[in-house]
């Protein structure tokens, strides 16, 4: 007698699909079915007694006879579609490892073989790496969350082993999420060396044969330990004993398309849902995980000092308005002379790739900008064309100005390639080493560039942003910051917070070893009170004050947000799909919930396409999420869809 089941297919659309099955088949398990006049892989949530639907269809091929998706990794996945508003189908997809997804075989290619040699620690753990160890440990079987608050270098990661040994005693498995695929190879080396188990690791430079080993041999508990980024909270692990998260503040945790999930928040709801205890570890907490401390639904742990004796970098402002040198100030080469010297390795970091950020005309101010978006073209040196780093779009340079028909154009501004370049004119003899995502976009290119710098050897790394986290190079003795005035300058409520964040973050690569390192911040405005706090590495009281600011704002974390962005290629479209939104919201009538907008985007045209924003706020989360369940039950139903492109976005940071 055949069945009745409840499929999830990845397609828009907010609802789940009926199905008729003549076999037994069991939920969690993927099946082929006919769907819009093809075949699709979809999911099989329930079994169901009856359907609303007459004439079924029938269920093609099943391709699971063991479910590929647990009833708690499914429950996760219903939380996770529930709270961001998102279609189930969807949701399933991304959880799903591309060759599952395509109906590829359930099947491990290459097993693992547990780590054979560990070496221990040739170091007692501290007072306070022991308080935090054992504070965690009296929790280990009941949901808790911890927010490891220590500076960088204070051995967080050595707590995290400590604790990992214990649960991995219990034949429990571990969840470790960190930031950035760079910093992958540095834990997982660090994990490999130190605990006697299985080890995989799931990121996006991983092939699909090898990430769906890593998911399997998770979900059928060969791998205890899995070790990625944002996406691996999704990884079944039936015997899931422990969750940590590396660097909790980083943005990188938050899914910037598609389902946009924050892996952060989703940790939480997964060990609430396992019963087990969460690690949240950073130096620089996020005003978040701060708020859930004061409302004690986070216990707070603190390592004051950096491990094994090493100091806190000493940091120092360079004074931009009296520099006629150029990027480099003559102080900030003085220095460097100095800890090159010495033969040790020193960092800049400049937020921009690429050789210039502005070709311009001297003669009357034209600059090029992108014909798709409202932007200006990069320039990159090497291989002599313009770059908009929104949409990709290149282009020949001009060698006369558009407007004035001048022949005076010149570049403006400094990128990680001319940095590059004007770096070598100033010495010679020292190798630079570049990261950014133009020099590592060869597969292995960035390990290759930390390997070098891991032997220790003599040399200026220039980098961006991917270089702040995480890394710990142990002759590394200075690092300079040189163009952060931008971010000192910018209005979004969270700019402040997050350019704390990275400064004490790149300041914290400074001086691993055991002596004391420099960090030297070229800036334009010195006296910015961001600087009292970061030049005496008081971050956390910075924190408290940008909290009371927030709570006298009512801004995120005192209250919640949720933005409706819609874009289209005609910008009345877009502006008026949000009208309509806006009405249907105002209909609804939850009075606890602002809406603001439409307002454009910050960038108004991306790609040919008009970006417009409208916001919703309430210090009512419920009131909030309710607003938006109605308006999502109505979405399908409203006109004017098809010519614009929308997206929800549940706690946005951006
Ligand atoms: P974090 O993760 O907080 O940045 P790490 O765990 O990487 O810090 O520790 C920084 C350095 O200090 C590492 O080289 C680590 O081996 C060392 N370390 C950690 N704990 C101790 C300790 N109790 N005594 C001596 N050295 C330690
Ligand atoms: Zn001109
Ligand atoms: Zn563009």
């Amino acid at each position: 007698m055949s069945s009745i089941i409840e499929v999830a297919i990845a397609v828009p659309l907010n609802k789940t699909f009926d199905y008729s099955c003549a076999e037994k088949v069991t939920q969690g398990a993927r099946v082929r079915v006919p769907f819009a006049g093809k075949t699709v892989i979809g999911i099989v949530l329930t079994h169901k007694k009856i359907s609303e639907f007459e004439n079924l269809k029938s269920v093609i091929e099943i391709l699971d006879h063991k479910p590929i998706l647990d009833k708690p990794i499914l429950d996760f996945l219903f939380w996770t579609a529930r709270y961001y508003h998102h279609p189930i189908g969807e949701v399933v997809a991304t959880a799903l490892p591309k060759n599952l997804r395509l109906g590829k075989a359930a099947k491990i290619k290459k097993t693992i073989a547990p780590v054979a040699k560990i070496t221990q620690s040739n170091f007692k753990t501290n007072t306070e790496q022991n308080h935090a160890i054992e504070q965690i440990l009296s929790k280990k079987n009941i949901y808790q969350g911890f927010l490891l608050h220590g500076v960088t270098g204070s051995g967080k990661t050595e707590v995290y082993l400590h604790i990992a040994q214990a649960i991995l005693n219990d034949n429990k498995q571990i969840l470790v999420l960190v930031p950035e695929i760079g910093l992958t190879p540095q834990m997982i080396a660090r994990f490999r060396a130190r605990l006697k188990t299985t080890i995989v690791s799931i990121h996006s430079q991983l092939n699909e044969t090898q990430k769906l080993d890593s998911y399997l041999l998770a979900k059928n508990i060969e791998a205890n330990v899995v070790l990625g980024t944002r996406s691996a909270i999704f990884t079944p692990m039936p015997n899931l004993g422990l969750i940590i998260i590396d660097e909790e503040h980083d943005i990188s945790f938050k899914q910037q398309s598609g389902l946009r999930y924050s892996a952060r928040d989703l940790g939480v709801i997964r060990a609430k849902q396992a019963k087990i205890p969460l690690i949240l570890g950073t130096a620089t907490p996020s005003l978040e995980m701060l708020k859930n401390v004061m409302d004690k639904k986070i216990i707070h742990l603190t390592l004051t000092k950096r491990a094994g004796g090493a100091s806190l970098p000493k940091v120092s402002l360079i004074d931009m308005r009296q520099n006629s040198n150029g990027v480099l100030s003559a102080l900030l080469i003085e220095k460097m002379q100095h800890y090159l010297g010495q033969r040790k390795q020193i960092m800049l970091f400049i937020n921009r790739r690429g050789y210039a950020p502005v070709y311009f005309c001297t003669q009357c101010g034209w600059s090029a900008q992108c014909g798709r978006c409202d932007s200006t073209m990069v320039y990159h040196r090497s291989i002599n064309r313009l770059k908009c780093h929104h949409c990709g779009g290149e282009e020949m340079p001009q060698h006369t100005c558009l407007d004035c028909k001048q022949p005076s154009l010149e570049v403006l501004g400094y990128g990680t390639q001319r940095l590059e370049e004007t770096l070598q004119s100033h010495f010679a003899d020292t190798p630079i080493i570049r990261i950014d995502r133009d020099s590592t976009r060869r597969k292995k290119a960035f390990s290759e560039h930390l390997r070098q710098i891991n032997t220790g050897m003599p040399c200026i790394i220039v980098g961006t942003q991917m270089l702040a986290k995480g890394h710990d190079f142990s002759n590394l003795a200075m690092v300079s910051i040189l163009d952060i005035d931008a971010g000192l300058l910018a209005t979004d409520f969270r700019a402040t917070e997050h350019l704390a964040q990275l400064l004490i973050q790149v300041s914290g690569r400074a001086g691993r070893g055991v002596e004391q390192g420099g960090v030297m911040i070229q800036t334009r405005y010195p006296e910015h009170p961001i600087f009292n706090y970061i030049l005496s590495n008081r971050y956390t009281q910075f924190a408290g004050k940008l909290m009371k600011q927030r709570m006298q704002a009512m801004l995120p974390p005192f209250s919640y947000q949720a933005l409706l962005c819609a874009n289209a290629k005609n910008k009345q479209n877009a502006e008026d799909f949000l009208h309509v939104v806006k009405n249907l919201l105002n209909n609804i009538q939850i009075n606890t919930v602002e809406i603001w907008g439409p307002v454009a985007g910050v960038i108004e045209k991306k790609s040919d396409h008009y970006y417009f924003n409208l916001y919703l706020q309430s210090n009512n989360r419920a009131a909030l999420h309710q607003m938006l369940a109605t308006f999502h039950a109505h979405i399908d139903g409203l006109g004017l869809k098809k010519r614009v492109r929308w997206y929800l976005d549940i706690d946005p940071i951006e």
